[in-house]
């Protein structure tokens, strides 16, 4: 993927990843230490979104994910201002966990006492991961495997670009179904309180560099986190190769599950869905509420064109539960 690039392009592709995530984690650190952890939070979480857009440009993974964004003056500016505001809607909701958590975790009192909350802290933040991420792989497998929930996750998949944008692109009962499957469990084992900010704030960053346009090589870190080339494979078109790497920060339940997909190709650049997604934030909303939007997710035409030869695209049953040999 580098060849023809200089010796620095070569070290910092594979520098970046690593030294992303752990920036973010230190500046979360060094946030929950303060007197407003969650502000504090945001404002390093923005930074990461900002060092990562600057780095997209630098060193793009895919040209083609770049061209939207057009070259001139006007261009840059007008997504300077939407971006401005995207991203502070993606801080607010990468900080969503924790703010539930913050308020819930102190309220609850736990069935059990079996959390071992003498280890030190960064041991049972990995506990709490490896328990948080089960959640969070059921939550998204089902997404992909029942139309039920599709109809809200198809959202996040209706994208044609992979970029630091798209981390926050999910639809708020998407979201909190994931939120739910992967906290609930850390409540009844009764984990205190910064299990949940430190699984909530790996996820965070572990999503933003997932979804980056940069050209990072991560190698063996493939085998045991959700690495961006993982995650592209996981954006694919091709029904076999999308519906895998469901793994959110780390991809141990994929592995376990037989879901885990890295062959030596490049990724795919076409990334999408076959149905249609709404246009504009709101029609997005409410779009998979009612019959008429279920159906143009899926890309189905109207009941009373049932039958008609030309109804439907080749890809049409692309995530139908039933009746496709490629899902169980
Ligand atoms: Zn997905
Ligand atoms: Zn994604």
């Amino acid at each position: 993927m580098n060849e023809g690039k200089s010796a620095l392009y070569t070290v910092a592709s594979w520098a970046l990843w690593p030294a992303l995530f752990a920036a973010g984690l230190i500046g979360a650190g060094w946030a929950f230490h303060t007197g407003a952890p969650l502000l504090w939070f945001n404002v390093v979480y923005l930074s990461i979104v900002a060092a990562i857009a600057g780095f997209e440009r630098l060193m793009p993974y895919e040209q083609e994910w770049l061209k939207h964004d057009g070259e001139t003056f006007n261009d840059i500016a007008h997504t300077l201002l939407t971006k401005g505001g995207v991203q502070l809607a993606a801080a607010i909701g990468a900080s969503a966990p924790m703010a539930i958590a913050t308020v819930v975790q102190p309220a609850v009192t736990s069935p059990t006492s079996i959390w071992p909350d003498h280890w030190p802290v960064f041991f049972q933040a990995v506990l709490g991961l490896i328990i948080a991420e089960f959640g969070l792989y059921v939550a998204h497998r089902a997404a992909h495997e029942f139309l039920s929930l599709w109809r809200f996750h198809a959202l996040h998949h209706s994208v044609e670009r992979l970029w630091v944008v798209n981390t926050g692109r999910f639809h708020v009962v998407d979201s909190l179904f994931k939120i739910a499957l992967s906290q609930i469990p850390l409540y009844l084992l009764g984990a205190p309180l910064p299990v949940f900010l430190w699984t909530s704030a790996v996820t965070a960053f572990i999503g933003l560099l997932t979804h980056c346009n940069i050209d990072v090589r991560t190698g063996p870190l493939d085998w045991i986190f959700s690495t961006p080339r993982l995650h592209r494979w996981h954006h694919s078109r091709v029904l076999a190769e999308g519906n895998t790497n469901y793994g959110e920060n780390l991809v141990l339940w994929d592995q376990i599950f037989g879901t885990y997909f890295n062959p030596a190709r490049r990724p795919p650049v076409e990334i999408g869905i076959s149905g249609r997604v709404a246009e504009g934030f709101l029609a997005q909303l409410v779009q998979p509420f009612s019959a008429k939007g279920f159906r143009q997710i899926l890309g189905r035409k109207p009941p009373s064109l049932k039958g008609h030869p030309a109804s439907g695209s080749p890809r049409q049953a692309r995530y139908e539960p039933s009746g496709n040999p490629e899902l169980e």
